[in-house]
């Protein structure tokens, strides 16, 4: 049995080339915390957007829970995992730690049987729809025409996503009015999706649903706060734009109650962040039995994988932050040039490599 008899943790903090808002935050930097577990010869890699808390949380108790495993038993690991970290509470930090262990034990495995990541879960589809995400708040129409039109016109991109809900939902006019801008950029047959991150209020939601809904939105996520799940189920009732939320989920029984609320039309789960490839399959099971499909919320290198194993696969969200952030940090990333990601089948496991050389600039102490 190959022994997991090493594992190094390393922050990286990646400032952002102007800073980014949505509806209801704004951030300077993108933190990853990359985790690489050795068995027998062969490293894993794994990560989490996440703060560098996690390295801490991930060196003085998960270190010790995997160290002397089986690599091949990533389910006894991952639960070993989840039982250690009960004291200090599974949603939030603890979850994303376990998420970059969980995932780079997924991708050591695949390494140790000489796979690709997909073929070690199951291949269902060759590739998986992405949509491109970004559309800022803070960008200036100039912005956000140069993305979306990069996207839509020059990489094939069928999907693009777009933040609304500017400052707490206070300037709902220039909310339509980027949305209109939007539209003019990619044209009718593209599809437009706008996500508030919780920046609005009920009726105000279902109001700028109806606004939307002129300009052929086709997706309103977080239009209210993910906190409020009969919120969220309010305003679904209210339009027949999909309403989806899930970014916030670090466990099972969240999804569950999201599901049973029936708050959405389409569960977002994000790998990074619900305890790694091992909840995310587990989430997707739970879609599914609720006649739901699922959808990879960002850190699109970690769901490419995963996402081509699932049945009810919707898409995958190509996150402008974290394409940049993933060139920078490793070998291996995924182009969605026609819309789509497609697992690299010459390369073992989740098919990344860390850039040890250029990563180091961005460095930081944990
Ligand atoms: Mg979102």
């Amino acid at each position: 049995m190959p022994t997991i008899d090493d594992l190094v943790v390393s922050v990286f903090t990646i400032p952002t080339e102007e800073p980014e808002s949505d509806g209801t935050l704004t951030w300077r930097a993108t933190t990853v915390v990359v985790v690489e577990p050795t068995a027998a010869g062969i490293t894993g890699i794994g990560f989490s957007y996440a703060t560098g808390a996690c390295a801490r949380l991930i060196n003085d108790v998960l270190r010790d829970v995997v160290i002397g495993q089986d690599a091949l038993d990533v389910s006894r690991n991952w639960s070993a995992m989840v039982r250690s970290i009960r004291n200090f509470g599974r949603p939030g930090i603890a979850s994303m730690a376990i998420a970059a262990v969980d995932c780079a034990l997924w991708d050591l495995k695949a390494k140790h049987l000489g796979v690709p990541l997909v073929k070690l879960l199951g291949q269902v589809n060759d590739t998986v729809p992405v949509y491109g995400s970004g559309g800022f708040t803070s960008y200036s129409d100039e912005e956000l025409a140069r993305q979306f039109s990069d996207w839509v016109h020059e990489q094939g991109i069928p999907r693009v996503k777009m933040k609304v809900g500017e400052a707490w939902g206070t300037r709902p006019e220039r909310d339509l009015e980027r949305v209109q801008f939007a539209r003019a950029v990619i044209g009718p047959s593209t599809a437009l999706f706008v996500d508030a991150n919780g920046g609005y209020s009920v009726k105000q939601a279902v109001r700028m649903a109806k606004e939307f809904a002129r300009h052929d939105v086709s997706w309103f996520e977080e239009p209210v706060s993910s906190d409020h799940l009969s919120s969220l189920a309010e305003v679904r009732s209210q339009t027949s734009i999909d309403v989806a939320a899930g970014e916030y989920g670090y466990d099972l029984f969240y999804f569950k109650a999201m599901c049973e609320a029936q708050a959405v039309d389409c569960l977002q789960a994000d790998a990074s962040r619900c305890a790694g490839i091992s909840e995310w399959l587990r989430v997707a099971s739970l879609a599914e039995a609720h006649g739901l499909q699922i959808s990879g919320h960002c850190a699109q290198s970690l769901h490419a994988h995963p996402a081509c194993a699932v049945a009810n696969i919707r898409h995958l969200e190509y996150f402008a932050d974290h394409a940049r952030v993933d060139r920078l940090l490793f070998d291996g990333v995924l182009d969605p040039v026609g819309g789509v990601l497609r697992p690299d089948l010459s390369r073992l496991g989740l098919g990344l490599e860390l850039k040890r050389a250029d990563a180091q600039k961005f460095r930081v102490d944990n």
